[in-house]
């Protein structure tokens, strides 16, 4: 039996703690009730939204129609090689949890991505990425399933379109279909990737000698809890803006003027800029609106103080977005998705 619920309250469901109602919110457990609500026209006959974690999503209204939380859960081996081993999750996986269990069999790749909040199937979404690492460096293949006819899809790691904070699950395709399950393709002999941010210092002081990946993903799990406010106990979506891409002839004109600008190339004649850098030159960082506004350790962050108004965070976004606009002439977009 699908789990069915009518006009229920949205808050534990985001991690942004936002209080909307849903006309109705389904539980999908197996394949087959999936199945079964695209067969009854679920998504063809109104509108839909598909939520994982709801770590990436920001209500600003009541949600019309139906709501799908995807709780297929299972990880499975399907074959391995000398080198390699190919695992499947579903795709209500909690994200973190799937890392925990590929480090105790020590099939490295995704280790730096520890304690991103979310499910398996919302990974490929946006391409998830930390400390140097993204999913699509270790992603094989995912299978989806058309929410018109019910056919199952595979995509490949080309066909996903994959970018910064980007696949063709959030452009061409999107609303199209429901992620079901991805395959990652792991390591058996890990290559560590310890060079980005605080790793290699927290590293040293925790004395580890013999690197691990399991000693990795303690020391990003130490890094994010020390540097990222917890959604439990302040709501927030993580980093709400994206890093913007600029040319470089812009950038080293604002070089001049702001020496302590902070960016690194991408491709040639790119420059990716820290949003968060741009935005506490602004003057947002820590600063609180209502009960709203930009976290006092993470200028990217936009928080819930308690009983905030999807809609006044959205109006808080766009005034910074509109500030940095204005100073830097760059326009930042938001990486997460406003509902
Ligand atoms: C504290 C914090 C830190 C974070 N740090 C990072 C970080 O370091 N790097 C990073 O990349 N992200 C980060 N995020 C963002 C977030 O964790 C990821 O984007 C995550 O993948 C979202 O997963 P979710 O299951 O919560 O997705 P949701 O928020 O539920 O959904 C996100 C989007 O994907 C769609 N969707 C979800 N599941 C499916 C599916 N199965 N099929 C089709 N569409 C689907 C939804 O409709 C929605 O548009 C952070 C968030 C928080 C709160």
């Amino acid at each position: 039996m699908m789990q069915e619920e009518t006009h229920i309250s949205l808050k534990p469901y985001n991690t942004f703690g936002i209080e909307v109602q849903a006309d109705k919110l389904v539980h999908i457990q197996t394949l087959e009730q999936l199945k079964e609500l695209i067969r009854s026209g679920a998504f063809t006959s109104g509108p839909f939204l598909i939520l994982g974690g709801g770590s990436n999503v920001l209500f600003t209204k009541d949600v019309k129609g139906l709501v799908v939380r995807n709780e297929l859960k299972g990880i499975e081996v399907l074959r391995e090689d000398d080198s390699y081993v190919w695992v499947k999750a579903m795709g209500g996986e909690v994200w973190h949890e799937f890392v925990l269990w590929s480090i105790e069999r020590n099939f490295g790749g995704i280790e730096n991505l520890s304690l991103i909040p979310g499910t398996v199937g919302a990974a490929p979404m946006q391409n998830i990425g930390a400390y140097g690492v993204e999913i699509k460096d270790t992603f094989d293949s995912l299978e989806a399933l058309d929410l018109k006819t019910g056919a199952l899809k595979v995509f490949s790691q080309t066909d996903c379109k994959f970018g910064y904070r980007e696949s063709i699950f959030k452009n061409e395709v999107k609303g199209s279909y429901f992620i079901a399950s991805v395959t990652f393709k792991l390591h058996k002999h890990p290559v560590f990737n310890n060079s980005y941010g605080a790793i290699q210092q927290v590293l040293e002081q925790n004395g580890v000698k013999e690197l691990s990946i399991k000693a990795i993903s303690d020391a990003v799990i130490a890094i994010r809890s020390s540097k990222l406010p917890n959604p439990a106990v302040i709501g927030n979506a993580g980093s709400f803006f994206k890093n913007p891409e600029i040319d470089i002839t812009h950038f080293n004109t604002l070089k001049e003027q702001y020496p302590s600008i902070v960016g690194y190339p991408t491709s040639p004649g790119k420059i990716k800029v820290a949003a968060g850098w741009l935005i506490e030159q602004c003057g947002w960082k820590g600063k609180r609106v209502g009960n709203t506004g930009s976290h006092k350790d993470q200028a990217l962050v936009l928080v819930n103080y308690g009983g905030v108004k999807g809609e006044e965070v959205y109006q808080l976004a766009e005034t910074i977005k509109k500030s940095v606009a204005d100073k830097f002439g760059i326009h930042i977009q938001t990486e997460v998705n406003i509902i």
